[in-house]
């Protein structure tokens, strides 16, 4: 069977490189899997970080792109090391070994090959920890529905429902559409976020909930994602919204998105969370948590996780 690497179509980009040939596509990878860091991440939110932490594969390469990537060491500046599956599958046990409540695949999308003979290895071979997808959000809705079936939980992001913000950020004006497609697609699979503790004495097991950036002068864009939210799944959408944006170089150099969020702007969003009744929110109560704003170049990427 022909790898789905070859003119390659996982994501909505469709760029149709061959990335078994070394092409790379908009997502810059080929079909050799790079990793930037793998550890136990205490910096999700507590339902999925718990108390042991959440068994992280930060991949390298990212199909969505957006120019202000709190991740860009590893989404466009490709850090990282190659993985063969031997080596992947070997890291996850280790992993699960260290108590981990999860699998946490981050920006899966283009290593989608890799991580379906990866799941189903683990299945196969006993290990019933939740797997995790925690991406962008735009992905294709066919794709999500064949992850759904070796996938537990979606963490997607949902980052823009303004078409012009979307398309200076990342390129493509179709994001909120795509990424709503994409999120029904998981809903329909896998529910709500199940069971949801807030204070993380009991980590989720299955289910979809979604997470959005507030960005800098952007509040009506958030207040949009809100909207949108609430319209086509209702107040019981689990939602994650952050307020920690921290302006990367590419901010800088754009003059765009080149200030921390004022807590103004929070706050409007934060009201508008509760106006529209949502009952399972989590936001965040201080501006910006430097100690997981991550350094890839580091041997310890974040400074918020506990030593060993
Ligand atoms: S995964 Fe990468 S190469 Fe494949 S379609 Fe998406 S951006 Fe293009």
């Amino acid at each position: 069977m022909p790898s789905a690497y070859q003119s390659c179509t996982l994501c909505p980009r469709q760029c149709h490189a061959n990335r078994v040939d070394g092409q790379t596509g908009y997502c810059g990878e080929t079909d050799q899997c790079r990793i930037g860091a793998i550890l136990p991440h205490f910096g999700e939110e507590p339902c999925i970080s718990g108390r042991r932490g959440s068994g992280t594969f930060f991949f390298s390469g990212c199909s969505c792109g957006c120019f202000f990537c709190q991740n860009h060491q590893i989404s466009h500046e490709h850090i990282g090391r190659l993985f063969t599956d031997e080596e992947l599958y070997q890291s996850a046990v280790s992993l699960i070994g260290e108590g981990v409540h999860n699998l946490n695949f981050v920006t899966p999308d283009h290593w989608w090959p890799h991580l379906q003979r990866l799941c189903k290895r683990l299945r196969d071979n006993g290990f019933d920890i939740p797997f995790l997808w925690n991406s962008s959000g735009y992905s294709l809705a066919a794709a999500v529905r064949e992850q759904c079936r070796l996938i537990d939980i979606f963490l997607p992001d949902f980052k823009f429902a303004d078409p012009e913000l979307a398309q200076r950020c990342m390129g493509d004006a179709h994001y909120p559409e795509i990424a709503l497609d994409a999120l029904k697609a998981a809903v329909d699979a896998l529910g709500f976020l199940r069971p949801f503790d807030p204070d993380g004495d009991i980590t989720a097991s299955r289910g979809v909930m979604v997470r959005h950036l507030v960005l800098p002068g952007q509040k009506d864009n958030s207040l949009k994602v809100l909207d949108l939210l609430a319209d086509h799944f209702g107040p019981s959408m689990p939602i994650s919204v952050m307020n920690q944006f921290i302006p990367v170089p590419a901010c800088h150099e754009r003059h765009f998105l080149d200030n921390r969020l004022a807590q103004e702007d929070y706050a409007a969003v934060c009201r508008h969370i509760v106006e529209l009744g949502f009952i399972h929110a989590f936001i965040q109560p201080e501006s910006g948590d430097d100690a997981f704003m991550p350094d890839f170049t580091r041997e310890r990427p974040f400074e918020g996780n506990p030593l060993k």
